[in-house]
């Protein structure tokens, strides 16, 4: 059996690194679903608009591999402790399939490249190959009661400082994508260096930022 990307994504995110770790922890990374042509058509959409969100099933085609390890090393715990593949959600698997909840914010019909449909809440690389779409179904789909692992809440996030008004010309909902996901920390747990400069491509900018004291300085952002 042959998979067929029935659509690609395009995303605030222009590198992995940046990329929130999972989907819905920043509302404002904005996605725009564009199908492959042979999938442009409006019926196999029908009803979809009446669903707040979406699974989107994927392909990490940023970290395909030919071989696999039967362990993985989440940055959740550190990036020093291994679990097995099957008990994370790492893009690095046998099958490198994703899985993510996201937000449907719009259906453009009237979108030269077909229907396009407008996401919030992503966390793909620009460029991602969607090989499914389904809608949530909260009865079925959401299970507050259930145990989480090593993954039990959500980032805590930072607060964030513009440092020499790096953020002047910045729009608003540039400004709020970035600062959102600067705020959780992308950065691998087990780094925690205040002279270490990051960086990162997010809406178009080149982001650079340090941490001091759980504080984030963003340095520049060049467009
Ligand atoms: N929610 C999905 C899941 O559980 O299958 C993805 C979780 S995975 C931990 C999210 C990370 O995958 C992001 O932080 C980013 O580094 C990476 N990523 C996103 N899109 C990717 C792609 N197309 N190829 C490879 N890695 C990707």
């Amino acid at each position: 059996m042959k998979l067929e990307a029935i659509a690609h994504v395009r995303t605030c995110y222009g590198e992995k690194f940046g990329v929130p770790r999972q989907s819905g922890i920043v509302d404002e990374a904005w996605g725009e679903l564009i199908f492959t042509p042979e999938f442009r058509d409006p019926d196999a959409l029908r009803g979809l608009e009446d669903f707040s969100h979406l699974w989107l099933v994927f392909l990490f085609h940023q970290a395909i591999r030919t071989d696999w390890k039967p362990t993985v090393r989440p940055p959740r715990l550190g990036g020093n402790k291994r679990v097995g593949v099957f008990a994370s959600r790492s893009p690095f698997r046998p099958n490198p399939i994703g899985l993510s909840v996201v937000r449907l914010e719009s259906i453009d019909t009237t979108h030269p490249e077909g229907p396009m449909i407008k996401l919030r809440g992503v966390d793909l690389v620009d460029g991602t190959p969607i090989i499914d779409i389904k809608p949530y179904i909260p009865y079925a789909d959401a299970l507050p009661e259930a145990a989480a692992g090593f993954a039990p809440h959500a980032p805590e996030k930072l607060s964030v400082h513009w440092i020499n008004n790096a953020d002047q010309g910045l729009s608003d909902t540039s400004r709020a994508v970035i600062e959102a996901t600067i705020a959780i920390d992308p950065r691998p747990a087990y780094q925690d260096d205040a002279s270490r400069t990051y960086g990162c491509l997010i809406d178009g900018y080149n982001i650079q930022w340090k941490v001091r004291d759980k504080q984030i300085h963003i340095l520049s952002c060049q467009g």
